[in-house]
């Protein structure tokens, strides 16, 4: 479960239209899988991909930040906020591990595995394969970033990846970024699922 979160639903400071709809659909699916973790956006407030911290810079501009592109978001998921916090209506229960990112204010992380320059690791790939786990099944937020960069480094990890179309809700900062995301996705060997009903039935 990726990154849902107050702040990227509708009412948060970085919403995503509908992503408050595939709550339902998470908690339905969970159950359905013997482990179920989820990961968290989880800033300090002088992180760097906040326009915010950089003068003159506004939200969708892109810098450098320490020597990779950095696209810059609103003030988001600032640690210990009620933004950072889990959508209420998820089901927790299940979770075994709860994974944080973008704790480092020089580096963005997209990945639920790795930072945006793939110098640190979350732990999750190892937590993951310490437990045997061949197929992952990604849900959450937002299809062209977390959740794409995710399946990405999945792939690479060497799991048989599935991104769950219906339980993801993406940005769409330009025209397209969801359809090219899941194509992107597509291409590099993911299966995506349309449907949560094909996989529960
Ligand atoms: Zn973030």
């Amino acid at each position: 479960m990726v990154d849902i979160q107050n702040d990227f639903v509708p009412g948060g400071a970085l919403a995503v239209k509908e992503g408050g709809q595939i709550v339902p659909i998470v908690n339905r699916l969970q159950s359905h899988f013997d482990l179920v973790v989820a990961t968290q956006d989880w800033h300090p407030a002088n992180h760097g991909s906040f326009a915010a911290n950089h003068p003159s810079k506004k939200p969708g501009h892109v810098i450098e930040l320490d020597g990779l592109p950095q696209i810059l978001w609103p003030v988001h998921c600032v640690q210990n906020t009620v933004g950072a916090a889990f959508v209420p209506a998820l089901e927790m229960k299940q979770v075994a591990q709860v994974f944080q990112k973008g704790t480092d204010p020089r580096i963005d992380s997209y990945s639920s595995f790795f930072d945006n320059g793939h110098r640190k690791s979350t732990g999750l790939g190892d937590f993951l394969k310490a437990r045997r786990v061949k197929d992952v099944f990604i849900a959450g937020l937002t299809t062209d970033y977390c959740v794409k960069f995710s399946a990405l480094d999945a792939i690479q990890l060497g799991f048989k990846t599935h991104v769950i179309e219906e339980a993801c809700r993406g940005v769409n900062l330009h025209e397209g970024d969801v359809a090219n995301a899941i194509e992107e996705m597509r291409q590099a060997g993911v299966e995506i699922v349309k449907s949560v009903e094909t996989l529960i039935r």
